[in-house]
């Protein structure tokens, strides 16, 4: 079966880029376009992984992850926040959120896949026994 992930980035061109790139090594891409949308949709299809924009209309990047970590059908998910913001303080601020790791936009086409590859936990393992 495909392993699914969620995307949450409200750009075009960022979501065009990751999708292309999980699709090419097989992954199944389903994306929402703001935090809400991400939320409901992360609880329901249960993805393998998460990759949240931090930059987002209305909810930011760091209110998704603190809310998800608060669902009983999402919090065992890994997110990897992915900002552009690169300030001193970021990553640390996401991963007190409750993101699982941190990658800086713009994306390296070359590492991408590797580096979130990391973050998928095999099958029936909770990332709660990671952190
Ligand atoms: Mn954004």
């Amino acid at each position: 079966m495909k392993e699914k992930v969620l995307v949450i980035e409200d750009n075009d061109q960022n979501l065009y880029l990751v999708t292309f790139l999980l699709e090419e090594v097989g992954f199944n891409v389903i994306a929402a376009r703001n935090g809400q949308d991400g939320i409901e949709m992360a609880c329901r299809e249960n993805p393998a992984l998460i990759l949240l924009d931090i930059q987002l209309p209305m909810m930011n990047g760091y209110e998704v992850a603190y809310q998800l970590r608060q669902k009983d059908s999402a919090k065992h998910i890994p997110i990897v926040a992915v900002t552009s913001y690169a300030m001193v303080g970021d990553r640390e601020k996401a991963l007190q959120a409750g993101c699982t790791g941190y990658m800086e936009k713009p994306i390296n086409a070359d590492t991408f896949i590797d580096e979130i590859k990391q973050y998928i936990l095999p099958e029936g393992q909770s990332a709660a026994h990671q952190i």
